[in-house]
Order: C-alpha cells, then structure tokens, then sequence
C-alpha cells in the first residue's frame, strides 16, 4: 500500500494501521469479487490504490477540515463496487452514509463488505436515484450527495440535488472535461436549485490527468417534478439547447 500511504500524504491525510487493514481486505475482496461478477474495471494493485482509494479520498478537499470526521449525512449515488463513498467511510468513521446502486451484484458485494469490517452507520440501497430520490425518507435529507463516474453533468445534477437539503451541497468527481460539463450544466442547476460554489483541481500521485471536484451548493428546495421517471433524466436531459 505505499503508492496509497505516499499518495494520502501528499494530501495531507495520514492513515492509521487500522484504515490500512480495513482497505487491504477490500482490495482482497473486490478482486475476488470481481472474477465472478464485473464490479470494476480497475483491479491491478496500483490502480486500486490510487484510482479507487485515493481518488475517493480526494473528496475530502472539498470539505473543511473541521467536518471530515463529524457526523454528516452524505449519500454516494451509483457507488458501485463503493467508491467514493466506503473510503471516505472508513477514513471517517463517524459519517452516516448511505450507499445507492442500481445493480444487485454490486449491493451484494457491499454489504458484505459494509458487515465484514462491521462499519456502523452505513445504509445500502438496491434502486435508482429517480425513484429513491422522490422517497420521503431520502429526499431532502443530506449534508452531502457524492457521485463519481455515474453521468454526464447536466443529468447528474437532476440525480443528486433531490436528496440534499438546502444550503447542503452536492459534489461530483469528474475527470478532464469538467469545466465544459459545468458550463453545459447551467440550465439543469436552475432547474433543481443548485448553483456552482467552486471546481477544485486535484492532482493524485502517480496520474498525468488532472482530477476536478465539481462544488455545487444548495440554493433552493427542488420543484417536485425532479427527477423525473426512471430514465429520464438521461433521454432528456435538463439541457438548454438554445444556449
Ligand atoms: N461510483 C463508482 C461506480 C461508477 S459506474 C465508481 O466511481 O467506481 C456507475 C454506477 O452507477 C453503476 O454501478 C451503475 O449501476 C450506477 N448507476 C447508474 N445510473 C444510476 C441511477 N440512476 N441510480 C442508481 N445507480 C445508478
């Protein structure tokens, strides 16, 4: 795990014996895992590392400080084999998450993964971000919505500001097109009441292509028609074609 320990450092992060034991045995078992059933496409040890771990842990620079390890209610959207919601989880334990996934292979592998390290607190919800983010329970009910790799910007926004609520934030991690999805994503953040904060450029150890945390705030409550019906928010997205 050195590339990963090296890696954490250079974001001022430091990991414990305990983190680092918790995330070797989820390595252990996504590789596992994933002979069986396609959870990832990144399994070689150092993309694990940097690409999932690291990565995930990335969205802390988005946070301050004080609120890493506090009790925030955050909700990873299309977490997939975890990421970037399990990392952040077992860096700070005190996080109450709740991990959405539209597939049952993945929310199988979770789960296992969620009651083999015991981790409290952690929520998995086999459904889609257009039916869970129109429940009660979910809507409106975030500090934080986290998604990475799910959709392109414009349809990712109508998935996420739904469950948080307002003057929360959403946070989208997003490779080099990020400030173009941002652009091409203003009428879609009119729509569901949120507005750009910030987008924080993260260089990872080890990779050439720069990493963008995409900040949006919540500025207004979320009209009841988004989302809109499974699908969706993907057919049609929330794009302005005059614009
Ligand atoms: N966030 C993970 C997975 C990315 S792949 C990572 O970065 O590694 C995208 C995942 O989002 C897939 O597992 C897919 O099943 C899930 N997904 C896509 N659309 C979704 C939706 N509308 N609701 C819930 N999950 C969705």
């Amino acid at each position: 795990m050195e590339d990963l320990i090296a890696g954490a450092q250079e974001l001022r992060l430091s990991l414990r014996p305990e983190h680092l034991r918790a995330l070797r045995f989820y390595r252990q078992e996504l590789i596992a895992w994933n002979e069986r059933f396609n959870l990832t496409a990144i399994t070689d040890d150092a993309g694990v590392q940097i690409r999932h771990f690291l990565d995930s842990f990335s969205c802390l620079l988005a946070l301050d400080p004080g609120e890493w390890f506090a009790g925030k209610r955050i909700i990873d959207v299309g977490t997939g084999a975890g990421f970037p919601g399990l990392p952040l989880k077992i860096l700070c334990p005190r996080i109450k998450l709740t991990l959405l996934e539209a597939t049952g292979k993945k929310v199988s592998f979770l789960q296992h993964i969620v009651d083999s390290l015991e981790l409290r607190d952690v929520v998995v919800i086999h459904g889609r971000a257009e039916d869970v983010g129109q429940d009660k329970a979910h809507r409106e009910q975030y500090d934080w919505a986290l998604a990475r790799a799910v959709a392109d910007l414009p349809i990712l926004v109508e998935y996420l500001l739904p469950f948080v609520q307002l003057h929360g934030r959403a946070l989208a991690q997003k490779g080099e097109g990020a400030p173009a999805e941002v652009h091409r994503s203003e009428w879609a953040l009119t729509q569901v009441g949120g507005q750009i904060r910030r987008i924080v450029p993260v260089d990872l150890r080890g990779l050439t292509e720069t990493r963008y945390l995409v900040l949006i705030d919540k500025v207004a409550p979320t009209p009841v028609k988004y989302p809109r019906r499974p699908g969706m928010p993907s057919k049609r997205p929330l794009i302005d074609e005059r614009a």
